[in-house]
Order: C-alpha cells, then structure tokens, then sequence
C-alpha cells in the first residue's frame, strides 16, 4: 500500500542517542547511530522504497524521562523539540512530530506541551512512561495526583497523547532476575506500559476528562488481549477502585492502538476485533524495527483493502487532524 503514515518512528539528538544503544548488539551500533539521528535521505529513500509517505517522529526512549534534574530534563525536550521541528519544517510532506515533554515539572511540561503544539506544529505528544525526578530514585506514574492538571491540560488543548515504553525501575524486575533475554521490548516493556495504563484508568483519569485522546503502541501492550479477564475481576472484587465505568470502555472510548513491532495478523485482529479497525494505527518502531518487516507484513496481511486504508492512513489523519499532504 502506497501513502502509509508511521505513528511510532523515532529519532534521535545528540545528547538521547546513547540511550537506545543497548537495545543493539555492539556491532549493530554505529550504523544504528547514523540511522536514528538521520532526518532526512536515508531515512526518507527507506519510506520511499516501503510506501510510506509520512513518519510522525518521536524521541528515543528513555530520553527526557530519566533525567532527573529538572532544568536540564526542560532543555533537552526543548532542543529534541526544536530539532524535530526544523526536520518537519524540510519535509512537511514527509513528516510531522510528537513532542518530548519534561514531566519532572508539571508547569514546565505543560508550557512546553504548548509551544511544541501551538507554536511547533507538533501534532501531538508522546512521554515515555514514568519520570524520574530529582533523584535518580524517585519516580512518579502519571496517575499520580501532581499530573492532574497537566492532563486537564490535554484534554484542554485537545492532542492526543502516547504512552510509549521504558525500561522498568530496577526494584519492579526482580521477576526477569536471571533472565535479560526478557527486559526491554522482548516483555518487560510491554508490562511496564500496561500497569501504567492501568492505573490511569483505575485512577479515575478518564471519568475526568472523558475527552482524552490516549495513545498506544505495538497493539495496545497486550490489553485488548486481557483487559476482560481484568475488568471482569474487578467487577466481582472492586476494592475501592476510584474509576467509575468497566476499563473496556475506556479503551473503546478514548483508546487507539498502533501496530507497532507487532507484525502478527492473530494480534491485530483481535484489536480490530476488540475495538474496530477505526481504532487501529500503522506504525513501525524505527528503527528498533525494520520498516521493511512492518511494511512487507503489512501490505499483505489478511485484512479487507477498506481496513488496510484505514489502519495504513486515513485513521491517523482523522485523528491528527494531518492536512496538506
Ligand atoms: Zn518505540
């Protein structure tokens, strides 16, 4: 399929791009280097080869979330933000951006959401899971009740938001002890970002701002798989959870999901399945994957051509509002 949009593509500065090296075999990290920072031929002739007429861009992960002094985690969002928009303002055919955001400070964060949409043109924001604040051991979830107005903030200025994953604190990993093979993308990841996501809906997040727009990726972290064993739990047991509504509809409600590092046609259908093909968003994971992979899979995935458009471009027009391309 011709005019795919990429909803999960990364880059890189200078000063983020160490984060994501070991993520690669020692031989694999020079050329990956080059490729994440890269913004403009190599990675475009790539899009080109694979149909991909956009890439939404977003920082490498963990990046502005593990720097724990504020002032300096506001002035690399900054500059990811600006070089990101200079990336865009070349190509704003070919791309478009979510913006980084320093969620050590609220106020900071919320500022910065707004220059990065009003002022940047990013066309939404993405934050890599929880933050590390002040000290390398203290850490704060998003439900936690200083973000209240930060989301109230979102809602307001009506982007949506990704949640992307990090790696989990080193006290939550005792259960891969003795097994790295399971840290980062191969399971830890994924864990790590649906308990996030958990806790913002059984915190209440959505009954108070039931016009978020809450993104996720590689096909919703394996919730839309699990979510009515949980939510049919905690029908039966409560425990005084804050939330007012079955967690599925929030994620029918406020939910989309992209296909992100997950090239399976079983899983995809069950998020179609789940929550419609309209709730569903191509994306590769750039370059932690290969677009060649995400592409190939999903030009010839079983899906009818209505959903293969929908998924591959117009939901992620729709939903970003994306003109002029
Ligand atoms: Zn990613």
């Amino acid at each position: 399929m011709q005019g795919k949009i990429g909803l999960e593509e990364h880059f890189a500065i200078k000063e983020t791009a160490g984060d994501s090296l070991k993520y690669f075999r020692p031989d694999e990290q020079v050329a990956v280097t080059k490729k994440i920072m890269d913004l403009m031929d190599v990675r475009i002739r790539e899009m080109d080869e694979y149909g991909m007429q956009m890439m939404v861009l977003s920082l490498n992960s963990p990046a502005v979330q593990a720097i724990y002094d504020r002032k300096k985690a506001v002035e690399i969002a900054k500059k990811a933000n600006d070089e990101m928009a200079e990336a865009v303002a070349r190509n704003p055919k070919r791309f478009r951006g979510f913006a980084a955001l320093p969620m050590q400070d609220v106020d900071e964060a919320i500022k910065e959401m707004y220059r990065a949409v009003k002022d940047l043109g990013c066309v939404g924001v993405l934050v890599n899971g929880f933050s590390n604040i002040d000290d390398p051991e203290n850490y704060k979830y998003l439900d936690d009740p200083i973000y209240r107005p930060f989301w109230a903030e979102v809602e307001k200025i009506d982007t949506p938001f990704y949640l992307h994953p990090r790696d989990s604190m080193p006290c939550n990993l005792h259960q891969v002890e003795g097994h790295p093979w399971l840290l980062g993308a191969a399971w830890t990841f994924g864990v790590e970002t649906a308990v996030h996501t958990l806790r913002l809906m059984c915190s209440g997040l959505f009954d108070e701002f039931p016009k978020l727009k809450y993104i996720l990726g590689h096909l919703g972290e394996m919730l839309p798989f699990t979510i009515f064993r949980t939510q049919s739990r905690i029908l039966k047991t409560g425990r005084g959870i804050p939330a007012k509504r079955p967690l599925s509809e929030y994620m029918n409600d406020n939910m989309w999901f992209t296909t992100s590092g997950q090239f399976r046609t079983q899983a995809l259908w069950n998020t179609i399945a789940e929550f419609s093909s309209t709730r569903v968003l191509f994306a590769t994971d750039f370059p932690f994957e290969e677009v060649s992979d995400a592409c190939t899979w999903f030009d010839n995935c079983s899906i009818s051509e209505t959903d293969r458009y929908l998924i591959g471009r117009q939901n992620s027009i729709d939903l970003f509002h994306l003109t002029g391309l």
